[in-house]
């Protein structure tokens, strides 16, 4: 490890990055070609093969994480791999009439978004930053102890290498490390559904639309990949109803998504392999403390059925390139409360306000009791029809408003 360096003399780099994941690896994408030396480690080695089938991991990916991979240079290799655009939307609930349907032509966008595959994200931020001299990517290789002092902190790994650092952050996902051994408290809970993914082969083509029916057992979710008859559901369901599921035959749970989704795509004609993910909300009371920092899921855990875990993470991870990247150029300590705090004013209220919204949707169609299913059908119909209030969903949803740090602003003109 080098140990030179103008300022933080003596340390090893910059900031450590623990994880290298969607967040972290982007993170450390934008830390790095600010200039900044980074070490991030993951306990897991990343893949490297592409194999002909989908990725059962995919995420819906918005405008705003568009701009930020654009922004760092590696969008160009997820178009060349496989990116399917979302143009419209259908959202509806199976228990009465209310449905939405979102078109990104109402935004004067050619898309809502796009759905990729996490392992694409991954490598392709892995590449880009196996160019930068100044980062170093340690896998695997695992956190297991953090010692903050005045003038820096030290992060330790399992096989006993000691990292110098002004900054230690954790994008290591749920079960935080970094979170834990910095004693930060997080409020969580788990929702007792787990989410079914798979990719599935329909007879009618999706028309690179997304589709979502809300079922009494939870949302269950067809999103478009780039063959135009193959889908990634991710089934949202009880526990216990979700267990009966993977345990079904191939034939059997073709049959019972067919029987709950219903029609719309036509015939359900194969099923892949199925994982499953068991989930819940979590929020950090705090993403910052002394020289340590939180981003992505990490900080924050929502439901999946909006669509928006990572893309509230690269939201994280750009904004605290911004944060410390300013420190950074002026030759200030990036691991100071005062940079921080910024970083976490910056992030707290958005995250909050998506945790709130998806907490609100996973419990209002989770009730059968009939007045509520009236108001959720009347809600949804009635969004559909209320056009300005719809375009400003939409265009919070899809990355368009709020308060974006400058890396997830659009520079570049056409989609
Ligand atoms: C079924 C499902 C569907 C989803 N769909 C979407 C979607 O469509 N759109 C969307 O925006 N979000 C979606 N999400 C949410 C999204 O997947 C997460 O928000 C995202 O993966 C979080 O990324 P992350 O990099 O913060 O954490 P993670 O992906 O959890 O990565 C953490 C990394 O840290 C490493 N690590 C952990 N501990 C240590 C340690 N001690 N030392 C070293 N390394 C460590 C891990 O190996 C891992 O690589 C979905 C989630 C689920 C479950």
């Amino acid at each position: 490890m080098n140990r030179m360096g103008s300022r933080g003399a003596g340390m090893d780099c910059d900031l450590v990055i623990v994880g290298a994941g969607m967040v972290g690896a982007t993170l450390a994408l934008a830390c790095g070609q600010a200039g900044m030396r980074v070490v991030i480690v993951d306990s897991q080695a990343p893949a490297t093969d592409f194999p002909d089938e989908y990725d059962l991991r995919v995420s819906a990916i918005t405008l705003a994480s568009r701009e930020i991979f654009r922004n760092l240079g590696i969008w160009q290799d997820l178009v060349q791999r496989r990116v399917c655009p979302v143009r419209e939307m259908y959202v509806w609930d199976a228990r009465g009439s209310g449905a939405i349907h979102f078109d990104a032509a109402e935004l004067g966008e050619a898309q809502l978004g796009y759905i990729i595959e996490n392992r694409a994200i991954i490598h392709a931020a892995h590449t880009h930053i196996a160019r930068l001299p100044v980062v170093s990517l340690m896998c695997p290789a695992t956190l297991v102890a953090i010692e903050v002092r005045e003038a820096g902190v030290t992060a330790t790994l399992s096989d006993g290498t000691a990292l110098t650092a002004q900054l230690v952050v954790g994008a290591d996902g749920t079960e935080s490390r970094v979170r834990k051994l910095a004693g930060i408290d997080s409020r969580s809970g788990s929702y007792d559904q787990i989410a079914i993914v798979a990719t599935v082969r329909t007879s009618a083509p999706h028309g690179e639309v997304a589709r979502q029916v809300f079922l009494a057992s939870g949302p269950l979710a067809f999103l478009p990949l780039c063959d135009p008859n193959l889908s990634s559901i991710v089934w949202s369901c009880d526990s216990r109803y979700g267990k009966s599921l993977l345990d079904l035959e191939d034939g059997a749970f073709r049959q019972e998504l067919q029987t709950s989704f219903g029609d719309r795509l036509g015939e359900i004609r194969a099923v892949s392999a199925r994982a499953a993910f068991p989930l819940g909300f979590a929020h950090a009371r705090h993403y910052v403390d002394a020289r340590v920092a939180l981003v992505g899921d990490a900080a924050h855990r929502v439901h999946p059925l909006a669509g928006q875990g990572v893309n509230l993470g690269l939201l994280d991870a750009a904004t605290l390139a911004e944060v410390i990247g300013n420190a950074f150029r002026l030759g200030r300590d990036i691991g100071t409360s005062g940079v921080l705090r910024r970083f976490e004013r910056w992030r707290k209220g958005d995250n909050l306000m998506m945790l709130a919204v998806t907490d609100i949707f996973k419990r209002a169609f989770g009730m059968d009791y009939w007045p509520i299913r009236a108001a959720r059908n009347f809600g949804l119909t009635a969004a559909d029809v209320l056009v300005p209030v719809k375009r400003l969903v939409m265009r919070r949803a899809v990355g368009l408003e709020g308060d974006l740090p400058p890396l997830a602003k659009r520079m570049l003109a056409g989609d």
